[in-house]
């Protein structure tokens, strides 16, 4: 199909310039041919390290034709934040992120209601929403889905005001992401092992969900708010998901017997989570959740602690992404 960003499109363009000397200093064609500034953040350290291979496998796949590119690493937490605000102070057109969705989600904050594009290359360990937009997992197959990528708006959400991309939430998943923290060893056995571990250890609390003007009282083991359907790993927390829809898929699994849980572990990963009778499920643009004590929350995966009000709101299209095309009917779920 012959779209602006198809590389038939652009070879047509070459070949207009080419074929009629008036048209050499076409203004359009001249911009449209022009090669887009992309920076790729790697952080050195998310995941399982295949990230080492970046350099080669950009050199390798990426089209040079149509983007220039440069490479930036980050030394801290927080950092690639700063580094995606000085990629658009400094005029790049596409920022991508290297990692898993903690280190999207650094890099988001510093695109979000910008003109400049994010995409992934998925390094990380569960890479949640690389999967859920149709990335896959494998270095190389995004970096030459970011060659004919269509730029697309996608929606945001918050919590406290810390902007998160994919999923936040509070519970069992919070104290996932807390037993994941430090961990010099990511990928899917430790991850496998500390959910175990967490199904094992964590106990419900009563919740307050604030939401669509009703309070509703449970005991909850976790409260998902999803703008992405997927944890990683193709656990699919939230299958109806989508991106642009302007709401968050609120998943709650209330309080059962430990075994529940595990036997629905089949269903979780094939996208029938909802069949389960623990679990309610909700679509809202805000909710807030109150809830006792210390609680284990987490962002994208990050994990960490709250005590108080946990409020979350929505940032409707608040951040352009490049999309795979074999996925652009979906910014929601592409399975
Ligand atoms: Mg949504």
């Amino acid at each position: 199909m012959l779209t602006p960003e198809s590389d038939g499109f652009r070879t047509l363009l070459i070949h207009m310039r080419d074929a009629h000397p008036v048209e050499r200093n076409n203004p359009f064609i001249l911009e449209a041919i022009r090669p887009k500034k992309v920076v790729f953040i790697v952080n050195p350290n998310s995941g399982t390290r295949m990230q080492a291979k970046i350099k080669d496998n950009i050199e390798r796949y990426l089209n040079h034709r149509k983007f220039e590119y440069g490479i930036w690493y980050t030394e801290r937490p927080g950092h690639a934040t700063e580094l995606a605000r000085k990629a658009v102070a400094d005029g790049f057109e596409i920022v991508v992120a290297v990692g898993g969705d903690g280190s999207i989600n650094e890099v988001a904050a510093g695109l979000l209601n910008t003109n400049v594009a994010l995409g992934i290359v998925p390094a990380g360990s569960g890479n949640g929403l690389a999967m859920h937009l149709g990335y896959g997992r494998k270095i190389e197959d995004a970096i030459k889905k970011l060659n004919s990528a269509e730029c697309k708006l996608m929606d945001c959400g918050a919590l406290n005001g810390r902007p998160f991309v994919n999923v936040a939430g509070i519970g069992f998943d919070g104290l996932v992401s807390n037993l994941m923290q430090n961990q010099t060893k990511r990928g899917f056995i430790p991850y496998f092992i500390r959910s175990i571990k967490a199904g094992l250890e964590y106990i419900s609390k009563p919740c307050e969900l604030l939401i669509n003007g009703e309070s509703i009282h449970e005991n909850c083991f976790v409260v998902t708010v999803a703008n992405g359907s997927m944890y990683g790993y193709n656990v699919s927390i939230a299958p109806d998901a989508r991106m642009d829809d302007g709401l968050f898929s609120v998943v709650v699994l209330k309080e059962a017997p430990r075994w529940q849980y595990f036997m629905a572990m089949p269903s979780v990963m094939t996208g029938k989570i909802f069949n389960e009778n623990f679990v309610r499920h909700y679509s809202t643009n805000e909710l807030i959740i109150k809830s006792k004590g210390d609680n284990y929350i987490h962002f994208d995966g990050e994990g960490s602690m709250h005590n108080g009000d946990l409020h979350f709101t929505m940032l409707p299209k608040s951040l352009k992404i490049l999309v795979p095309r074999e996925a652009i009917y979906s910014v929601s779920a592409t399975s």
